[in-house]
Order: C-alpha cells, then structure tokens, then sequence
C-alpha cells in the first residue's frame, strides 16, 4: 500500500469518505428488503468514481483498471456490496471498444453523466451455463431489425439499468467453421424491450443481486444496436472478461480486507476466560494467515490490472487474480465468522451478509474449475477437456 501513488492513496481516501456516508446499516436494510442502493450508485456515478474508466472525451475520468480496481476495494472493504453497479465499469468497456463512434457518441456521454445505467450484461442461459458458445438465443435478421428469441439466466441489475449488452446466436452453430463464430452482441434499450418481447422475472436468491430470468419472445432490436461485427460478437463479450476479472478480483480483496479488519478488531477487545480471545494463537494465527493471502492476493489483482492499463496479454493473471482473491477473501470471511463466534450469525454484525455475498465470486462471472481448466489447458499446455 505504501508504494501506491499519492493519486490513488487520495482516490482510496475519498471513495473512502463517500462510503462512511452510507454505513453498513444501509446495506442491512437494502439486503432485508431486497431493494437497490439507488442513492449510494447516483452518488458514485456522480462522484466520478463509477466512471473511472470512460475517456476524458466522452465526459469520464480516463484512467485505468487499476484505479476502477481501487474504487471497487474500497467500496467493498467499507463492507458495501459493489455488485450492486460494478457491472457499468466492464460492459462499458465493450462499447468503448467495439462501438461505433455513433454508438460511443450516443451512449458513453449519458453514462459518465449517469443518464443512462448500463448496468446489464445477457449471457448465461439455463440450458447450457458456463458453455456460452452452445448459447440457445438467436437473433434473426429481419430489414432493419433483428428478431430476438430465446431465454436468459441471472442476468443481474436488469432492472436497474436503461441498457444491456447481449449475446445471441446470428448464424447456427454447425453452419459456422469455429465454435466461437456466429454468436453477436447489441445493445438493448431495456425500458423499450420490456414488454415489447422481454419479460423480466426476478429471481429470489442468497444474496441481494437483483438477478433475473429474461423471456425474449420476438423482440425487435434495431439493426443499429449491434455491436461490433455480426457473427464476432463472443470477442465483444471476451475482450471485456480481463477487465471484469480483475476487477471482481479487487472486490474479493475488499471483502478480505473488511474480514481481517472485523476480526482482528473483535480478537482484540473479545474477552473470555479474562484475557482477549486474540491473545490464543488459535484465533490470532487464522487471521494472520488470512491477511497474508489476501495481501498476496492485491499482488495479483495489481498485476494484471497494470498489465491490462499496458496493453499487455493479461488473461492468465486476470484470471488467476480472480480465483485467488475470491479464495483469500472466503478464507477470511470463513475466520471472520468463527472468530465471532455466535455473534457472528446476528444480522447487526454484518458479517453473515458480507460472507454471503463474497462466495459468489468462486461461481460468478465464471467458477474456479473453468478458470483452472483456462490455466492448464492454454498455459500450460496440458490436454483440452472441451
Ligand atoms: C448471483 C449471480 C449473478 C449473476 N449475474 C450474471 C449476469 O449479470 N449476467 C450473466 O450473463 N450471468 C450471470 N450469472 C451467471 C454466472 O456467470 C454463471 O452462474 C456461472 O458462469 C456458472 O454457470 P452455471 O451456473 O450455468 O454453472 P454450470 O455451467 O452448470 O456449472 C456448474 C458447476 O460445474 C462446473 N463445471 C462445468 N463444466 C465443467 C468442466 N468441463 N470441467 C470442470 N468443471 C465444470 C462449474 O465450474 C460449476 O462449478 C450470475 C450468477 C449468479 C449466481
């Protein structure tokens, strides 16, 4: 932390104070009545800080993955739930880079100013899960439309956000020579697709995700909305994972860093049998242990994080900070838990929710076993299993 910049050690002690202003009794509420932080994500936006990552021309700050990463552990270590509105810093990053300069003019602008929430990514599907090519939504073309039909899952925030990036089938599976051919991305205006050919249902989970399942019944997408090349729209969606990797990444070292700070503040002040529970190295060693992945965790997230800033190949170190940080951050809050004994499990604690929401990230955007698959098969060059 100390090697850190003056800029970013400002940037983390301001995103800091905007979040003290939301403390963790707001989570609590949000979480019990399974509402959105509307007010938490206006003001990030409006901060600047949601917007890190969009250039100085289309109204945002222009900085780096390492920075949005900056924000995004911040706002998790002040034990808020980022999954609320990380998605706009990565699916940003495919109209940055896919868009044209009419659908960067259009849309990048409104977002830096919070007009318009691009919150939504539409890619997994009940059928067919973490095998995204075998994906079973089609877009037909149709003059100057396309016609969308086909069944999302999960597909988080939806209706907290005016737009949604989504990928479809444009051209058969066996008509194509690669599998990763014939599937696009468009752009979706969700308050004109709902009702029109998209029905949202929202379903009831673990954690306060805003996750839905999406009904696409003939819904009509102009023709103008597709993103990047008909039939290469799985780049569109992979271009971005780097950047959604490390970032996600950074969460789980906020996570982590809001676990340690939790216990080893309770390990310190906890007195049973006359003495702290701290003071047994059963309690204090877990946590030292804990901080020490979770540190070495930042090292990665760090990497490849300066790595993608650098326009270096960074998808074995976005991946790898991924895994290791949502590891190290389930660890920590694992200790957590048991370093608070039974007061763990009281809502008023913070604990249980904050434990609940960081397992998500050894499942989502993509599970550990597919990204070991990733590190054995394209690193190290052992034998594909798909
Ligand atoms: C709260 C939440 C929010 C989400 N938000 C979004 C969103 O906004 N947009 C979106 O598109 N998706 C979203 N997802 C979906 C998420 O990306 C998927 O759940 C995830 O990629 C795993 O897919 P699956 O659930 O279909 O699991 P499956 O693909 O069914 O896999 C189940 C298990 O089997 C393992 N497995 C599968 N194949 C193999 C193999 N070949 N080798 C070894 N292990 C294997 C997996 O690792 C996993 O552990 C979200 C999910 C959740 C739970």
């Amino acid at each position: 932390m100390a090697l850190e910049s003056t800029e970013i050690q400002e940037m983390r002690h301001a995103v800091r104070t905007l979040c003290a202003k939301y403390g963790e009794d707001y989570w609590l509420q949000l979480d019990r009545e399974h509402d959105y932080p509307s007010d938490f994500v206006r003001e990030l936006t409006e901060s600047g800080f949601l917007t890190v990552l969009i250039p100085e021309e289309y109204g945002g700050a222009g900085l780096g993955v390492l920075e949005a990463a900056v924000v995004l552990e911040e706002v998790c270590r002040a034990g808020a739930h980022a999954g609320a509105c990380h998605a706009q810093m990565y699916v940003m990053g495919s109209v940055l880079r896919h868009g044209n300069e009419a659908q960067k003019k259009a849309y990048l602008p409104k977002i830096a100013s919070g007009e318009l929430r691009l919150q939504s990514f539409g890619v997994t599907e009940p059928t067919t899960g973490t095998d995204t090519t075998s994906l079973k939504t089609t877009a037909r073309k149709e003059g100057d439309a396309y016609v969308v039909n086909g069944q999302k899952v999960w597909i988080s925030r939806i209706q907290h956000s005016d737009l949604m990036v989504l990928l479809a089938r444009t051209t058969p599976k066996e008509r194509t020579s690669k599998k990763t051919e014939g599937l696009s991305a468009f752009i979706v205006d969700v308050n004109q697709a709902e009702g029109n050919g998209l029905e949202i249902r929202p379903i009831e989970s673990m954690i306060n995700h805003h996750s839905c399942e999406l009904f696409f019944d003939d819904l009509h997408v102009p023709a103008d909305n597709l993103l990047g090349e008909e039939g290469k729209g799985f780049k569109v969606i992979l271009d971005g994972m780097n950047a959604e990797r490390i970032l996600i990444g950074a969460e789980c070292v906020g996570d982590g860093r809001y676990f340690i700070d939790k216990a080893s503040a309770y390990a310190s002040e906890r007195t049973v049998f006359d003495r702290p529970i701290g003071q047994n190295q059963g309690i204090q060693f877990p946590i030292a242990r804990s901080y020490a992945e979770v540190e070495a965790a930042w090292l990665m997230v760090e990497k490849a994080a300066r790595m993608f800033d650098a326009g270096e190949p960074c998808a074995a170190e976005a991946n790898m900070s991924k895994m290791l940080a949502s590891e190290a951050s389930w660890k920590a809050g694992d200790v957590c838990m048991q370093t608070h004994g039974g007061f763990a499990f009281a809502k008023e604690y913070h604990i249980e929710r904050k434990f609940r929401e960081t397992r998500l990230y050894q499942i989502a955007p993509i599970s550990t076993n597919l990204i070991l698959s990733y590190l054995g098969e394209h690193v190290l060059g052992m034998p594909r299993s798909f």
